[in-house]
């Protein structure tokens, strides 16, 4: 495998935080560790296949209403003048017009159910943070009303992974906002040069990492045909979660105890992870698997499968 072309080293105007010196890894959520996009339409496919079988809804009618209900749902995720079901049941009920409104309550039940069966991250992925978590503080960071995001967090057992998540819609403030890493830094008791941070979004996760001047960013695109280069670079490009380790190497021996790290610069390391090359020279953070098995702890590249399959 060319690991040249999986680890894109990209920003070399910036002078990153050494790997050795990284104690938290800051995680996005939609569309980082959730497919958040691709899941729900996969859903609303479900849904209307599902409603069409079960309540004899002419699959065009069901297809339609289920992607109307999609697409004016993601317009408005959260009402707050109601809770969740009640916003979500009357997109139903407007989606699913007269003639079948009388359902909307249990096919929000069915979407509820189909939505979090596909958004549930992939074992591969599980695996991943708990390995992470071994060595580094884990942070999730997601920008979003509160109660939709609490809500994803709670149903796919997130709130088990992390060692601080904080959730936009409960602040004055979002990504890129540095405020906001800043208070997970807060929360993890690590300064923010210390932190990576791995997200989907250039404009809130890469360009909020710079402006609160985390030690490094990591960039993993949605797959969008016609999407423009990055602006700002970030430091690294990956494709999947999975990539992380070409990053941050091999699990670091004599080196278990997480707290050791907190606050504190790492020195003395015996092994020195791969770090991000200069321009123009072979990259090293590729070196580590280019000749030798990817560490046990993570699952080989590849093995991570989508959530919505
Ligand atoms: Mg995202």
């Amino acid at each position: 495998m060319d690991t040249e072309t999986i680890v894109i080293p990209s920003n070399h105007d910036r002078e990153r935080t050494p790997i050795a010196r990284i104690s938290a890894i800051l995680f996005d959520l939609d569309n980082t560790l959730i497919s958040t996009r691709k899941s729900d339409v996969i859903t609303t496919q479900k849904v209307a296949e599902k409603i069409s079988r079960e309540y004899e809804i002419p699959l065009p009618v069901a297809k339609q209403a289920s992607e109307t209900f999609l697409r004016r749902f993601r317009r408005c995720v959260e009402n707050p003048m109601m809770t969740l079901e009640e916003w979500r049941i009357l997109l139903w009920v407007n989606a699913l017009g007269e003639e079948y409104d009388d359902l909307a309550e249990d096919i929000y039940v069915i979407w509820k159910r189909y939505r979090y069966r596909n958004l549930t991250p992939p074992e591969s992925t599980l695996k991943i943070l708990r390995s992470l978590r071994k060595q580094y503080q884990l942070a999730l960071v997601t920008n979003g009303p509160s109660n939709s995001q609490w809500e994803k967090i709670k149903e796919l057992g997130l709130e088990d992974y992390f060692d601080a998540i904080v959730v936009s819609g409960d602040l004055q403030y979002e990504k890129p906002e540095p405020e906001i890493f800043h208070r997970v830094c807060d929360n993890l008791g690590v300064r923010s040069f210390e932190c990576l941070i791995v997200g989907d979004r250039i404009e809130t996760d890469i360009k909020g990492g710079y402006a609160a001047e985390l030690g490094i960013t990591v960039w993993l695109p949605l797959d969008e045909p016609g999407q423009l280069p990055p602006d700002p670079l970030p430091d690294y490009t990956i494709r999947d979660i999975s990539e992380l380790q070409y990053i941050l190497g091999r699990p670091r021996k004599n080196d278990s105890s997480k707290s050791k790290r907190l606050s504190k610069p790492n020195k003395g390391r015996t092994s020195t992870p791969p770090g991000p090359n200069a321009p123009g020279t072979s990259a090293s953070v590729s070196d580590e698997t280019s000749s030798e098995a990817a560490p046990e702890s993570f699952p080989a590249s590849g093995a991570v499968s989508e959530t919505e399959d």
